[in-house]
């Protein structure tokens, strides 16, 4: 059988699976729900009709949702996590051999669902400083379909002030511009606001990271209402499970218990990007630079990512390797403790 080229060119995903103690490598949220949520959860679950197929707009979890971010119901549809919301948003809105504006480095599955669909992908390089250099956005943009990018960035925890993105929705009105806001608890140069105000818009959400529910797969795309009906017509009927519907919906409207997590995740951030510092500052030669950080992990610049990524493997610490750097996500105290007192060993002069 002949596969279709763009599936013999198709790398996988390579998430980290082994199983390791401390676990910093997918820039999940450090905190388990509450003991008294889950029996929370748990009573709700007995509520649920398993022979019934699910709501297909997920009312209960949007309206929970837009409640905690303060948008309008009508102008959010959820997905089968984020992912599939970019999948579902490249096949609405584009056609086969369309331009998608990337930027690199940044989140690689963009471009891998683009290929799926067909889609030509343009990518311009991020600065030396790993920043967005907007004007050369803008100029890319000019004659592409869309554009998407992570604002804050994955894997570079850096981000583009507001200010820097409105500029690019303005400047090209004919281009859809593709937001995401994965890491955007984190920090507060959201553009969530102007979903109604611009028509090239479209903010993409999850509740993998602070919301702390990686494990029950649901994202959401917000836009206005005329392509949020397209999306919501797009997209395959019960594509989020009962179950998540529920336990994302019980979990988004417990406010004070999202915002303690955020601030206590944020907290620990930082915490981690002053010691990843002063390892920095200690050892020159082997860490380049540690980034300042508007997210939940630290990206550290080192020649030496992937020995120092193996040896932490083989002490039962996963973190994330990419070719020019370590991604780290923050994890509790103890987490943190074990991590510093491995990195020390590691870089160590014998
Ligand atoms: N966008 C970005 C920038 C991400 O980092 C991730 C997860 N790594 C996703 C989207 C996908 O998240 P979800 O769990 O909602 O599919």
């Amino acid at each position: 059988m002949k596969l279709p080229n763009k599936l013999t060119k198709l790398k996988a995903y390579d998430p980290i699976t082994g199983s390791y103690s401390v676990r910093l490598d997918a820039n999940e949220s450090y905190f388990d729900l509450p003991t008294v949520m889950k029996a929370k959860l748990a009573d709700q679950l007995e509520q649920i009709d398993f022979n019934r197929y699910p709501d297909p707009i997920a009312t209960e979890t949007i309206e929970a949702f837009a409640s905690y971010y303060q948008v309008s119901p009508d102008c959010v549809t959820a997905g089968n996590g984020s992912d599939e919301i970019i999948t579902l948003i490249l096949n609405c809105f584009m056609e086969k051999g369309a331009k998608l504006v990337t930027v690199s480095p940044d989140f690689s599955m963009y471009g891998v669902y683009a290929s799926l669909s067909e889609i030509e992908v343009i990518t311009v390089p991020k600065k030396d400083n790993l920043q967005i250099d907007t004007s050369a956005l803008i100029a890319a943009c000019k004659n592409a379909d869309a554009v998407v990018f992570s604002n804050p960035c994955n894997p570079t925890s850096l981000g583009l002030a507001r200010t820097d993105v409105i500029r690019l929705i303005e400047a090209v009105p004919d281009c859809l511009v593709i937001v995401d806001e994965a890491y955007m608890d984190f920090w507060d140069e959201s553009v969530l606001d102007l979903v109604n105000k611009y028509e090239n818009l479209i903010v993409l959400r999850t509740c993998s990271k602070a919301i702390g529910l990686a494990a029950a797969r649901m994202g959401f795309a917000v836009a206005d209402t005329y392509k949020t009906n397209l999306l919501r017509a797009a997209k395959s009927p019960y594509n989020c499970d009962a179950i998540s519907q529920k336990i994302c919906a019980t979990v988004l409207n417990e406010h004070s218990l999202l915002q303690h997590c955020r601030d206590e995740i944020i907290v620990q951030t930082q915490r981690l990007y002053t010691s990843l510092s002063e390892l920095c500052a200690r050892y020159p030669d082997i860490l380049d630079t540690v980034y300042p950080t508007r997210t939940n992990f630290v990206f550290v610049k080192t020649s030496y990512a992937k020995e120092i990524f193996e040896q932490l493997l083989q002490a039962g610490i996963s973190v994330r390797c990419f070719p020019n750097g370590l991604r780290i996500c923050a994890g509790t105290r103890r987490e943190h403790t074990l991590l510093l007192q491995e990195l020390e060993r590691i870089l160590q002069p014998n």
